[in-house]
This record gives C-alpha cells, sequence and structure tokens, in this order.
C-alpha cells in the first residue's frame, strides 16, 4: 500500500485526471495552474482527524476547501486538498433557532433549508461560497448593518486541530479559538467541521437596482456616500463604477432595505436630484425573494481584487481618481471586466467592541473594493497590464484611504497582509496560532 492508499477509507480520494478532480479547482481562474497532488472528499469530523493525522505524519501540505471561492487560491496547494462539501447537514433547533452547520455547506443549501422557518443569518449572495471561509473571515452582507457579520452571529464551532484532536470552541470552551474563528480568517487554526448559529426572523424589505451614465459618476458617488452615512441600519448598498469590453462605464447602485420601496424611494431621493438615473427598479421583496434577486453570478474566470477599509467617506479628488482609472481600463477578454465599488458597512458591524472578536474593521464606514478580470485565453501580455492597472490604481488609492484590507477578499499582492487584514487583533492572532499550531502545520502563502 503506497502512503496515498491509507487514505482511501476517509472519504473519495482522486488523484489529477480522475472524473470529478476538476470540480475542485479553485474558482479564480487566476490560480488554474495550481494542481494538487489529490483531493479527498471526507464526510465526517473523524475522518477530517485520520487525514490529517496521516498528513503530518507523511509531511504532505494539506488545505481544507470548502466553496473554493478564496480569491486569492487559499483552498488550492500542491500537497492533499481536504474537499469539505459533503460536511453539508444543516439542521435547526425549534423553539431556539440555532442552526447547526457542516463545515463545508454552500449558500444556496443554506437558503433552501432555512427558507420553510423563515429564519436567517447573515449569509452571502452567491450560491456556492462554503460557510467555512464566509464566516471564519468575517462575512459581510447585505442584512449586516442590520444584523451584524456572519461570523458575529456565530455561537459554537467544532475544529479538528492540528493534532488531530477536535475541540468545541465558544464563548465557554476554547475561547480563545473561538474568539479566532471569527473574523480570523479560513485555514488558519484546524479544519471546522460543523458550525453553530443563532438565527433570526427573516427581514422581508424591498431592493434596488439604479445605474446611471458616466459622466455622473463622481456626483452620485458622492452623493450615495452622503446617503449611506446617514442611513438606518435597515438600508445597505453596493455603490460601483464598471467598465466592460467594448462598452462605456456604468454607475451603479444595488441596494437592499429591510423596510419598504417608498422609504427606499425616499432614501435615494438625493442621488435622483443630482442626476436623473437611466434605470431606477425600486421593488418590494420578503426576504427570499430579496436574496434571489442579489444573488451574484460570475463567469467563472481569472480576476484579481484588491481591498481598502475606510472609516471616513472618499472626498472628490479620491473620487475623481477612482473614476480616471476605470476610464483607461486597459479592457480584456472578460464581460466581468473592472471597476471599483463601495461597500457601506457600519450600524451594527460597529457596535461589537474590536476586541472582541478577531475581525477587526469595525469602524469601517466604506468596504473599497477594486476589481479587474480576464479570460484563461488572454494572452500574458493582457494580464499583466490588468494587473499592473489595478496594482497602480490600489497604490493611487493609497492617497486617501488606509492600507487596511478584507481578508476574505483575500490579495496575494498585499505586502504587510498581517497589519492590512488583522490590524490591532493581529498579535493577539499570532498568540492563538502557536497555541493551538505551534508547528504552522495549517500554511498557505498568508497563513498566520
Ligand atoms: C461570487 C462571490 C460572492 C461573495 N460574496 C461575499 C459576501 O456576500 N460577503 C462576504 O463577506 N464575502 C463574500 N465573498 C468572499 C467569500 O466570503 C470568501 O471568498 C470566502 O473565503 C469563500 O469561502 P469558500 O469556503 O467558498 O472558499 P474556500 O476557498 O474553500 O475557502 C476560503 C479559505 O477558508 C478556508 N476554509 C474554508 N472552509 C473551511 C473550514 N470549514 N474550516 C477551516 N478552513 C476553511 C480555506 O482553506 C481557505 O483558506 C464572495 C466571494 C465570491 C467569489
Amino acid at each position: 500500500m503506497t502512503g496515498w492508499d491509507a487514505l482511501r477509507g476517509l472519504g473519495e480520494l482522486r488523484f489529477p485526471g480522475d472524473p470529478g478532480f476538476a470540480a475542485v479547482a479553485p474558482v479564480n481562474r487566476r490560480f488554474a495552474a495550481t494542481r494538487p497532488a489529490a483531493v479527498l472528499s471526507v464526510t465526517s469530523a473523524a475522518d477530517v482527524a485520520r487525514a490529517v493525522e496521516w498528513a503530518r505524519e507523511e509531511s504532505v501540505p494539506l488545505v481544507p476547501r470548502g466553496g473554493g471561492h478564496s480569491y486569492a487560491g487559499h483552498s488550492a496547494g500542491p500537497g492533499l486538498v481536504l474537499d469539505l462539501r459533503r460536511l453539508s447537514g444543516i439542521r435547526v433547533e425549534d423553539g431556539t433557532g440555532r442552526v447547526t452547520v457542516g463545515g463545508g455547506t454552500p449558500m444556496k443549501a443554506l437558503y433552501a433549508a432555512l427558507r420553510p422557518w423563515d429564519l436567517t443569518f447573515p449569509l452571502g449572495n452567491s450560491d456556492t461560497v462554503g460557510i467555512g471561509g464566509l464566516a471564519l473571515g468575517g462575512g459581510v452582507t447585505t442584512i449586516s448593518r442590520a444584523h451584524g457579520l456572519t461570523c458575529d452571529a456565530l455561537v459554537s464551532t467544532d475544529v479538528v486541530l492540528a493534532d488531530g484532536r477536535v475541540v468545541t470552541a465558544s464563548a465557554d470552551e476554547h475561547p480563545d479559538l473561538f474568539w479566532a474563528c471569527r473574523g480570523g480568517g479560513g485555514g488558519n487554526f484546524g479544519v471546522n467541521t460543523r458550525f453553530t448559529f443563532q438565527a433570526r426572523p427573516a427581514p422581508a424589505g424591498s431592493t434596488c437596482v439604479v445605474l446611471w451614465s458616466w459622466p455622473h459618476a463622481v456626483e452620485i458617488l458622492a452623493a450615495m456616500q452622503e446617503i449611506m452615512l446617514g442611513a438606518p441600519e435597515a438600508f445597505s448598498a453596493r455603490i460601483g463604477i464598471a467598465r466592460s469590453p467594448g462598452e462605456d462605464g456604468v454607475v451603479s447602485v444595488v441596494g437592499h432595505h429591510l423596510g419598504p420601496r417608498s422609504e427606499l424611494r425616499e432614501l435615494l431621493a438625493p442621488a435622483f436630484a443630482v442626476a436623473a438615473p437611466d434605470r431606477a427598479d425600486l421593488e418590494d421583496r420578503d426576504f427570499w425573494a430579496a436574496a434571489r434577486f442579489l444573488h451574484h453570478g460570475s463567469d467563472g474566470g481569472a480576476f484579481a481584487a484588491r481591498t481598502r477599509c475606510t472609516p471616513h467617506a472618499i472626498g472628490d479628488a479620491g473620487l475623481e481618481a477612482l473614476v480616471r482609472a476605470v476610464d483607461k481600463w486597459p479592457g480584456s477578454g472578460s464581460p466581468d471586466g473592472a471597476g471599483a465599488a463601495l461597500f457601506a458597512w457600519g450600524g451594527a458591524i460597529g457596535r461589537v467592541p474590536v476586541a472582541d472578536t478577531a475581525f477587526p474593521h469595525r469602524d469601517t464606514k466604506f468596504l473599497l473594493s477594486l476589481d479587474t478580470s480576464w479570460t484563461e485565453q488572454d494572452t500574458p501580455d493582457v494580464v499583466r497590464a490588468n494587473l499592473d492597472w489595478l496594482h497602480a490604481l490600489h497604490a493611487e488609492t493609497g492617497e486617501f484611504a488606509p492600507d487596511a484590507a478584507y481578508v476574505n477578499f483575500a490579495d496575494p499582492d498585499l505586502e504587510d497582509w498581517r497589519g492590512a487584514y488583522y490590524g490591532p487583533n493581529a498579535a493577539r492572532l499570532a498568540e492563538v496560532k502557536r497555541r493551538y499550531d505551534p508547528d504552522r502545520f495549517f500554511s498557505f502563502p498568508q497563513a498566520l
């Protein structure tokens, strides 16, 4: 029996070329060349523990993979990828609203299981994003200004540690590990095989998609920032400027308000007064219809994103710089194009003290996300031009927004990623890492 054969009893083991192997490739095709030696699809915490012990003994690097959406390809590696997608059981406890889910559960399954109960907690807007990556890095969603982060709803989690032990982390048991699992980023402390969250009644509300033409970009961005700084916590919005190949730039606001469309219209009135939109689609929707409407698909190509968390609005000079840069996007074959987006944070996110969880960016008012995309058919020159464009824009935005980045939009090109992702919580996270994984068995390019 070869070393790898010892894994066969622990789940489905696949090698390159086996049927189904490609299904666990990184979602971001920028990292398509990273090919693991093998993929093991596990179905229980006990099997995860035995696989971890095996990998230690054989000195094979191991990374857990949930939905595979890491922007930086962190759930792919050269050794063993532990595919958690079959750890996907979901149980809702009647009476308490506590929801226990397997560590690899995708959003689509969660929405489907919670809908009959009309209960929810902050969930991402893509069908295939995994609960593990989302919750461990924080988890900011369209209801987060009212309901907090995904990790704020976490009650406990079962973790397979580097030595193969399975522990439960909660406010009472292994509280330091529990603290680290709330924003410290996936893949750092162990394999989380199960999570329990506190759900709440799913709030009905309304949604909007509003588009303006390019000449209004700066004034709409400025007006929308002003609106969001004064908006009730029930309203959240993504304010974007973007370009696709061969198209003019477009300004968009995609919003979710936990209140009626009439209120949403009033909230947006100052932006409508700045310039008449080309399209304004405002609808009352129950929570489940809103989630479906706000669902984000991707064409599955390659992309790069860089972020800055800012505690204040961006001034006109900064907004002009963003618009100028998007105007000069070098282009690629990807219909996803490139752009800059301001995600409004604040509200309930900011009410949790910075030291209470590992997620440090509690004072952020806007997450500035800069992104570009290309296809696998684009030439290396096109890819280089896109990355150069993104890096130059990221450098320029350093003049008006801090070096603070969101770990769930992992950025492989970030230099001081410890400081940027974790700020004042970096030192305590390093201590927790030393305690639970002293040999740094769980490792990837930006592992603590
Ligand atoms: C289309 C799209 C929509 C998104 N929407 C949102 C959003 O609304 N809000 C938001 O905050 N973010 C969002 N994100 C970002 C997303 O939260 C992160 O990319 C997240 O890390 C993805 O988790 P995953 O399990 O799918 O990815 P993976 O690549 O599988 O995992 C990400 C990291 O977590 C680790 N990991 C995963 N599961 C576990 C586990 N059970 N135990 C231990 N480690 C684990 C992996 O090893 C890896 O390091 C979105 C991303 C995409 C591509």
